[in-house]
């Protein structure tokens, strides 16, 4: 798995992103409690609404199915996307930082092409 995208930038999105905004935008919810947020689950076919969200720990989590995570997984399992792809909706959701600046697999940046093509593996810029 490469890690593409920094973490500075997936904290930001995820303090900046309410998971319970987010998911509110792909399903009806419900409060149900100080902090609390309900749904029918959208993973899974239900009557009853076992699908919580916890806005203080930014969480979700089905009881019927099991599922489970935070903004991120969310986002990846309803767009079936991969966590890149998901880092960016959010941004550009969230207006956290430009998709462009946001690292993706080997796109080009402002900077021309380095010498030291390979580079697996560098944390210095
Ligand atoms: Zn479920």
């Amino acid at each position: 798995m490469n890690k593409t995208i920094p973490d500075e930038i997936v904290d930001a999105i995820r303090s900046r992103c309410n998971i319970v905004d987010i998911i509110g935008s792909y399903i009806p919810l419900k409060k149900a409690g100080s902090g609390i947020w309900k749904a029918l689950c959208p993973f899974h076919q239900e009557k009853t609404p076992s699908f919580s969200i916890s806005e203080q720990s930014q969480n979700y989590h089905c009881f019927g199915c099991g599922k489970g995570g935070d903004v991120f997984s969310f986002v990846m399992e309803k767009e079936g996307v991969e966590f890149s792809s998901a880092v960016h909706l959010l941004a550009a959701r969230c207006a956290v930082v430009a998709a462009e600046n946001i690292p993706d697999k080997r796109m080009n940046t402002a900077e021309p092409a380095a010498d030291n093509g390979e580079s697996a593996g560098d944390p210095q810029k």
